[in-house]
């Protein structure tokens, strides 16, 4: 049976206080029976760490280059995040496929950046609502996956450890979530390209995002194939965030 996780995605929000104190706060509270982590900015990172030091909460990142090191102003490496305790790395995020134009290749390349850092990708996958609605959901997600299948296997590696995020861009901070049956509908076929892939289809971790909250996360976490959830806005508070992450433990 697989462990959930929730992992809350702070996006562009905070404070070192309030880096601080959430953090804080989510590392006392964290229930046992779900694996959690937090991904703040950033800037934020070592602080997180120091307020996670000694609990059971991972840290994340939202981005990373596709490079290593070197002449990329402004680009953080998958091995700074690793040195800043992050252990998880969120790839492909619709807000940035979207807003800055990442396409298939680059998402590729980061995966496989993070995986040769030692950080597990959390690769987003997702339709939007144009997408949706002319019934391409099924080609999108297949294609956005399949393109970091392709490029590990040109990278002459396996395909690696990964955490999977089914986030359909229409209910991303929208208030408007998938209904459980929807999701699972989609959850089941990553599942089932996953294992087609050669990947431990089974073991591997799909996540649920898009408006999750506390009283819509049970629903959602009862579907057979949802292991958790990316939580954005309900993820910016304590109370709100650790009640989606009880609803994943029970
Ligand atoms: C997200 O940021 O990945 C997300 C799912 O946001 P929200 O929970 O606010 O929809």
């Amino acid at each position: 049976m697989r462990r959930r996780l929730v992992a809350g995605n702070w996006k562009m929000n905070g404070s070192f206080a309030m880096t601080s104190a959430l953090a804080g706060d989510v590392a006392g509270g964290k229930p046992d029976g779900v694996d959690v982590a937090v991904c703040p900015p950033f800037p934020y990172l070592a602080a997180a760490a120091a307020a996670l030091e000694g609990s059971a909460v991972a840290l994340g990142a939202q981005d990373l280059s596709r490079h290593a090191s070197g002449a990329h102003t402004g680009e953080v490496s998958g091995a700074m995040l690793a040195d800043a305790g992050c252990s998880l790395v969120l790839v492909g995020h619709s807000e940035r496929r979207h807003d800055l134009g990442e396409d298939d290749a680059l998402v590729a390349a980061k995966f496989l950046a993070a995986a040769a850092a030692g950080l597990t990708p959390v690769l987003c996958v997702g339709e939007t609502l144009d997408e949706r609605e002319a019934g391409d959901t099924r080609a999108v997600v297949i294609r956005q996956l399949d393109a970091v299948f392709r490029a590990s296997e040109a990278h002459g590696t396996g395909i690696p450890d990964l955490v999977l995020a089914y986030e359909p861009v229409w209910a991303i901070g929208t208030g408007r979530t998938a209904s459980p049956e929807q999701a699972q509908e989609v959850h089941a076929l990553l599942r089932s390209r996953l294992s087609e892939a050669g990947v431990d289809a089974a073991a591997t971790r799909i996540l649920y995002g898009g408006s999750v909250k506390a009283d819509n996360a049970p629903a959602l976490f009862a579907m057979d194939d949802i292991d958790g959830g990316l939580i954005g806005g309900a993820s910016l508070e304590s109370e709100p965030f650790l009640a989606i992450c009880r609803a994943a433990g029970g």
